[in-house]
């Protein structure tokens, strides 16, 4: 069966940067999701459409088609006094903070200084290169409820 938009397509892949180092990976066969449906970024959805179980694909995806270029104004230096006293702070701590208007932003501390902390706003793989190694294990039908959901329910149907 063709992967082709609502279907359900089991995949195993491997997720590394430009010097081939790991940056996310499934490879225990759990991973699924509906094609067609915006689940995966578009270029890996297009690099996917129309294969077959034991197809094997390499793609790679530039920035500007994954999460975007690094942003340097989503880094900010705040005071170390805007966390709590008692709070334990490290680099890689993610935090969620919020913006003058309320939107919720997810940074992560990249320095901890004397009086100042620096904080990234840009996502994890915002200005990486994504070298996608994608085997396809199994292709389905989605059922009418994914459709409608616009996402994969696993065995047994709906978990949420
Ligand atoms: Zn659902």
């Amino acid at each position: 069966m063709q992967l082709t938009k609502d279907k359900v397509a089991n995949i195993n892949y491997t997720l590394k940067d430009k010097d081939s180092n790991v940056m996310d990976e499934s490879t225990d066969g759990k991973f699924t999701y509906l094609h067609g449906a915006k689940n995966l970024i578009p270029a890996l959805e297009d690099a996917l459409e129309g294969k077959e179980s034991g197809d094997k694909v390499n793609v790679v995806v530039a920035p500007e088609n994954a999460y975007g270029p690094r942003d340097e104004q989503k880094i900010q230096r705040v005071p170390r006094k805007m966390f709590p006293v008692d709070q334990e702070l490290a680099v890689g701590m993610p935090f969620s903070s919020a913006t003058p208007d309320g939107t919720a932003v997810n940074v992560v501390i990249t320095a901890i200084e004397e009086t100042e902390v620096v904080i990234d706003g840009n996502h994890p793989l915002a200005g990486v290169e994504l070298h996608f190694d994608i085997e396809v294990i199994s292709v389905r039908d989605a059922t009418k409820e994914e459709l409608e959901h616009g996402h994969v329910h696993g065995p047994g149907g709906h978990q949420h």
